[in-house]
């Protein structure tokens, strides 16, 4: 056997060995399977070293060990140097590992099928590990980028380093990406907790939630009303479930049995 895994510490309510296998069976891999790795940070280093030699070919990485293994790795591509964290790690046959961040292309992949966003107005809510990979993507494909965060220092730090404005107060614009954990909760309202208004997305402006659920989130539901494009946290899931999937097995990712999985699995 060949084995996959995500590493997270909690890992059991990830959708990722759902996706994943149906992903490997849908490509005919029937000699791989994709396991959840439940990790504590202290066991974090000693383990996924010692997983190559147990047959493992790569793994994703959840929180809380995305710096961890980037700091890992022997080789770093430059999404996941620039971003400080990996969501992907390859073993190579030369015994390398190699970390990865496909979260970023993942972003920019979705947000290109609806806009490019070159030239655009960006405005990334948040400023942990998500943010810093929209920051970076949305950057480097030419949008303008804004960042807002609720400790202010953080997102200011993250501004000066990617690229990006801190602002305390964010206006309208072309793409905006909740990437802070506010989303599906009942009891925290995302116009209260979030900068911004129900009514403030523009008809033709493009909102992307990276929080999913098993359903869709207020903030998309409002963006949705007011005529913007909306791309929710599942869809992301699957573009980076895609980009990860085919930089370990060299075959191009069955979409539409990752789709149908993620769907499907129970919600987090
Ligand atoms: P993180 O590093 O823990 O960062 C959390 C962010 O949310 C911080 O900016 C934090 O602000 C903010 N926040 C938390 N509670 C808040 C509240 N009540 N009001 C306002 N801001 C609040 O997490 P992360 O790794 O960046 O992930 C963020 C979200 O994206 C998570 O829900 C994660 O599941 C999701 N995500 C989805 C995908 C996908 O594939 N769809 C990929 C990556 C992440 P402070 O700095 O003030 O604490």
């Amino acid at each position: 056997m060949i084995y996959l895994g995500v590493c997270g510490w909690p890992v059991a309510h990830s959708r990722s060995p759902a996706m994943h296998n149906a992903a490997l069976r849908a490509a005919g891999l029937a000699d791989w399977e994709y396991l959840a790795l439940p990790l504590p940070p202290e066991l974090f280093v000693e383990t996924v070293s010692a997983l190559p030699a147990a047959g493992f070919r790569g793994v994703n990485v959840t929180i809380p060990h995305k710096e961890a293994a980037l700091a890992l790795a022997d080789e770093a591509s430059p999404a996941a140097a620039a971003i400080g964290a990996a969501n992907t790690l390859t073993f190579e046959r030369s015994g390398a590992i190699v970390a990865d961040n496909t979260d970023a292309p993942g972003l920019l992949e979705a947000i290109r099928a609806r806009m490019d966003p070159a030239g655009r107005s960006a405005l990334v809510l948040g400023a942990g590990g998500a943010a810093r990979a929209a920051v970076w993507a949305l950057a480097g494909a030419g949008a303008t980028v804004e960042v807002w965060n609720r400790t202010p220092a953080r997102a200011a730090a993250l501004a000066e380093e990617l690229g990006a404005r801190h602002v305390a107060s964010p206006g309208a614009a072309d793409i905006v990406v909740n990437a802070t954990s506010v989303g599906l909760e009942p009891n925290i309202y995302p116009f209260k907790a979030l900068p911004l208004k129900a009514d403030t997305f523009e008809a033709g402006s493009c909102v992307i939630d990276m929080v999913y659920g098993s359903g869709e989130s207020r903030l998309l539901e409002a963006a949705r009303s007011r005529g913007a494009r909306v791309i929710d946290g599942l869809e992301i899931l699957i573009a980076q479930g895609v980009a990860s999937f085919e930089r370990w097995t060299g075959k191009m990712a069955p979409r539409q049995a990752m789709r149908e999985a993620v769907t499907q699995s129970p919600s987090p």
